[in-house]
C-alpha cells in the first residue's frame, strides 16, 4: 500500500518523457527539492533508521546526491564526503572507473575522506541499474569505510539495481518506486 508519504513525494517529482533521449522519462527532483515539506520529509526519512548509529560520514554522489547528502549529515551531525566526476578534487585521490549504458567514466573521492572503520551512508537521488553506486561502494570499501547502508529517494525496482548493492551487502532503503526506466 501507498504511503501518505509516499503520495506526496510521488506527486513533488516532475515525470520527463524521453528525455535525455527517447525512451526514458527522467524523474526531476528538483521540484522536490523545492517544496519545504516534501524536501525536509524526504531527508528526514531516509536519514531516520540511522540516528544514533554512530555514522560518521555521509557520501554523496555528484551532484544531486551533495543536495540530499549535505541536508543528512547535517542532520545526523555527521561530515559529508563528495565522490565526484574525475579531475574535480584538488588533494590526492582514489579513482574508480564504471560502466554507463554507453561508454565508461571514473569518480573519485580524497584518499583522506575516510578513516578505516569510520560507519558511512552513501546517498543518491536515483538508483537504476546501480553502477553508480556500486562504483561508490567498492572506493568507499577500498578506503575502508564500514557502508552502513545506501539511500536513494527513488527506485526504478524493475532495473535491478538494489539487488545489484544487496549482493555487495550494502543494504538499500528507497522511499519510492516507479516502473520502467
Ligand atoms: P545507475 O548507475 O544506472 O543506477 O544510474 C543512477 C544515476 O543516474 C543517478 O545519479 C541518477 O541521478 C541518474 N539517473 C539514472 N536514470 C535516471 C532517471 N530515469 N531519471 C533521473 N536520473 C536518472
Amino acid at each position: 500500500m501507498t504511503s501518505t508519504l509516499e503520495k506526496d513525494l510521488i506527486a513533488s517529482i516532475r515525470n520527463i518523457p524521453d528525455y535525455p533521449k527517447p525512451g526514458i522519462v527522467f524523474r526531476d527532483i528538483t521540484t522536490l527539492l523545492g517544496n519545504p515539506r516534501t524536501f525536509r520529509r524526504a531527508v528526514d526519512e531516509l536519514v531516520h533508521p540511522y540516528a544514533g548509529n554512530g555514522v560518521g560520514k555521509v557520501a554523496g554522489i555528484e551532484a544531486r546526491g551533495f543536495i540530499l547528502g549535505g541536508a543528512m549529515a547535517h542532520q545526523l551531525s555527521t561530515g559529508f564526503v563528495p565522490i565526484r566526476k574525475k579531475g574535480k578534487l584538488p588533494h590526492e585521490t582514489v579513482r574508480i572507473a564504471y560502466s554507463l549504458e554507453y561508454g565508461v567514466d571514473e569518480m573519485e573521492m580524497h584518499k583522506d575522506a575516510v578513516k578505516p572503520g569510520e560507519k558511512v551512508l552513501l546517498v543518491d537521488d536515483l538508483i537504476a541499474t546501480g553502477g553508480t553506486a556500486e562504483a561508490a561502494v567498492k572506493l568507499l570499501r577500498q578506503m575502508g569505510a564500514d557502508i552502513v547502508a545506501a539511500c536513494f529517494v527513488i527506485d526504478l525496482p524493475e532495473i535491478g539495481g538494489r539487488r545489484k548493492l544487496e549482493a555487495l551487502g550494502v543494504e538499500v532503503r528507497t522511499l519510492v518506486a516507479f516502473e520502467g526506466h
